[in-house]
């Protein structure tokens, strides 16, 4: 099928600050998340930027409530739009909350060629001076540009791919960096300047099947991985009650590069002797672990250049595949 016929664009929403509504326009955040329809938040954009856009409310809610079968059936709407000939792109309103990890799922297990696009806002549409309306606006632009492809997100004018994103700021309106890489591109006045190549299509892990593992298991099928963090004053007493529990992973949320409180090991190495799989992921804003060369694994488990909350999808995908290490 001829790339020009493709020009559609498909919103799904699916709540969040960006869709919130409070009853005092000075309120950034006694407001209520997930309000108004995605079919709303294009109402407000300028008519040229509405053309040849359709929408569809895929979930009403607070990105911090979250859930696995939201998340399946966000993956199977953008899947069938972007499988679509005639839509060049999908754009996801999400909220901001857990906008990191449903950027990793998707990356992981859609690996699309043509452009997913989330935004999301920092304040709600009924804000004095809404974040909302520009970062859609301008999520329309990505998603339309003949050089798009791939997961990606776009909030206060820069483009942030998936694998890099990290919300850093609870409040301010510019949230969202791209840890060590910087941002794949800006968004200025309606064009894009791309910094670096954009990651699209197939992320080749070795993991061909995820999508369709994660669409063929019901969300309750899915394997139980949780985090646990490594602090000052840690005890082991969380990780042995998981393990009771039926964890299947733990994601540790190391200290530095990728260390771990002496007081966990013991609980840690018995959690992995009992078949449950256990990675390690660093804590910090930004960087990745960087193995330790002459012995990269201390006998806890491998260290993961993934941040803990992608990484316990990451964790969580594999287990679903049996391929996880
Ligand atoms: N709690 C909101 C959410 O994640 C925060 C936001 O969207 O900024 O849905």
């Amino acid at each position: 099928m001829p790339s020009e016929i493709a020009s559609r664009v498909v919103i799904l929403g699916t709540g969040g600050t960006i869709a919130g509504t409070a009853a005092n326009p000075a309120d950034h955040v006694g407001y209520v998340a997930g309000q108004r329809a995605a079919a709303e938040l294009l109402g407000v954009l300028p008519g040229a930027a509405a053309v040849g856009v359709e929408t569809e409310q895929v979930a009403q809610i607070d990105s911090k409530d979250m859930d696995r079968a939201t998340w399946q059936r966000l993956a199977g709407r953008a899947r069938h739009h972007l499988g679509r000939p005639e839509v060049a792109g999908v754009v996801v309103t999400h909220g901001t909350d857990t906008l990191e990890e449903t950027a990793w799922l998707l990356h992981r297990v859609l690996a699309p060629l043509k452009p997913l696009v989330l935004t999301a806002a920092m304040r709600p549409a009924t804000a004095l001076s809404p974040d909302g309306p520009q970062n859609l606006a301008d999520a329309l632009v990505v998603a339309r540009w003949p050089g798009a492809g791939g997961v990606v997100a776009v909030l206060a004018g820069a483009i942030h791919g998936a694998a890099e994103l990290r919300k850093l700021h609870p409040y301010r309106v510019d949230a969202f960096a791209s840890a060590d890489a910087g941002p794949l591109g800006l968004v200025e006045a309606g064009q894009v300047r791309q910094f670096r190549p954009w990651p699209r299509g197939s992320v080749n892990l070795g993991l061909p099947k995820l999508g369709q593992a994660m669409a063929g298991a019901s969300a309750q099928a899915w394997p139980w991985v949780e985090i646990v963090s490594s602090h000052a004053d840690a005890r082991p007493e969380g990780v042995h009650a998981l393990v009771a529990a039926g964890v299947r992973g733990l994601v540790v949320a190391c200290s530095g590069n990728g260390s771990v409180h002496a007081a966990l090991l013991p609980a840690l190495a018995q959690a992995r002797a009992s078949g449950v799989v256990v990675w390690r992921a660093t804590r910090c804003l930004g960087g990745s672990i960087v193995a330790d060369v002459d012995d990269d694994d201390d006998g806890i488990g491998p260290a993961t250049p993934l941040s803990p909350w992608a990484a316990r999808l990451e964790l969580t995908l594999r287990l679903l595949c049996g391929a996880a290490a």
